[in-house]
């Protein structure tokens, strides 16, 4: 978007849009430096002449026509550089800034995190990544914007990505009451799921490789692996992700806590005799997946051809084939 010109030294950087109704004191300052302006005509202004104007009106006290207009309501209103600012000053004003908060933009034509151009392996973005990005990285992205597959799992999005703010418009998010209102609704929604969410939750992608291997032993690449080779033989329960029974069946190895204990861990719900026979249950259920799918391919007896075993050279191979 090309810059807009600031109305008083003419440099290409402004970022305010000022009317005669908000901000008439800028108005007789400008007339007092000599510009004759329509008070229909809107003024744009760069920081650098902005804070320089709010100083001579606090020099001259030059007052403001409108009672109301004070100095810091005219901060509060002033319009900030980004798409809308062709927008009526009028509609603005309906609009609330949220502080701190990067307005994405809205484009579909790049993906939001990291402005690469959109192309076949790129998708809407979820809500849940998108509420993600507010959380995480303090950026709203509105409804329909593109990103990358690789930066989202499970929906969610990884939480180590880097936004790539280059080449970008950052203004404060403004928005009109109604998306706020969904807004709102939605994070209420993930802090309720929060609160039922499992305290341990092989689902949370922010999960690190040290939380696997101290819960599981296993490295978050090793656990991943596996899952994908078992993953087709375990159904999610309403209880429990597939992915967090195959995370009990391990704690259990490898913690030796108590079926309880775990469904604590998991959050499941009801009382402890359900908890119990639910992390039970899901414990044999993916006992058995191993017994039947992984271990023959991977640990039984069979898994090694002979020449497979030689090349191992380990002291069973050494042992019954002798020393390569
Ligand atoms: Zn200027
Ligand atoms: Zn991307």
């Amino acid at each position: 978007m090309p810059k807009k010109q600031c109305t008083r030294c003419k440099n290409w950087k402004a970022c305010r849009k000022l009317t005669a109704k908000t901000h008439d004191w800028c108005y007789s300052l400008f007339y007092l430096e000599g510009f004759s302006l329509n008070a229909d005509q809107s003024i744009c202004l760069c920081n650098r002449c902005w804070f320089y104007l709010c100083n001579e009106k606090t020099r001259t006290g030059v007052q403001s026509e409108n009672e109301n207009t004070n100095d810091s309501n005219a901060m509060d209103t002033s319009v900030h550089e980004d798409q809308d600012q062709d927008q009526d000053q009028d509609q603005d004003q309906d609009q609330l800034t949220i502080e701190n908060i990067l307005f994405s933009g809205s484009s579909h034509k790049k993906c939001v995190v990291c402005r690469d151009e959109v192309n076949t392996t790129m998708i809407t973005m979820p809500k849940p990544a998108r509420l993600d990005l507010l959380v995480l990285k303090r950026m709203y992205a509105p409804h329909g914007v593109r990103c990358c597959r690789k930066h989202l799992w499970n929906n969610r999005l990884l939480p180590d990505v880097k936004i790539n703010m280059d080449n970008r418009q950052t203004p404060m998010a403004k928005l009109e009451p109604t998306v706020l209102l969904n807004l709102f609704n939605d994070l209420l929604g993930l802090l309720q799921e929060a609160s039922t969410a499992p305290r341990l939750d092989f689902m949370d992608p922010s999960m690190s490789n040290e939380d696997y291997l101290t819960w599981t032993g296993w490295t978050k690449e090793q656990f991943e692996h596996m899952f994908m080779l078992i993953l087709s033989h375990i159904r999610s329960s309403s209880n429990r992700e597939a992915r967090n029974a195959l995370a009990m069946f391990w704690i259990k190895l490898k913690t030796n806590l108590s079926f309880r204990q775990i469904g604590s861990l998991f959050n499941i719900s009801g009382d402890y005799e359900n908890r119990r026979k639910v992390v039970s249950r899901s414990f044999d259920s993916i006992r058995q997946v191993l017994v039947d799918k992984l271990l023959p391919k991977h640990l039984g007896i069979g898994h090694l051809s002979r020449s497979e075993a030689i090349d191992h050279n380990t002291s069973f191979s050494n042992e019954f084939f002798g020393k390569k």
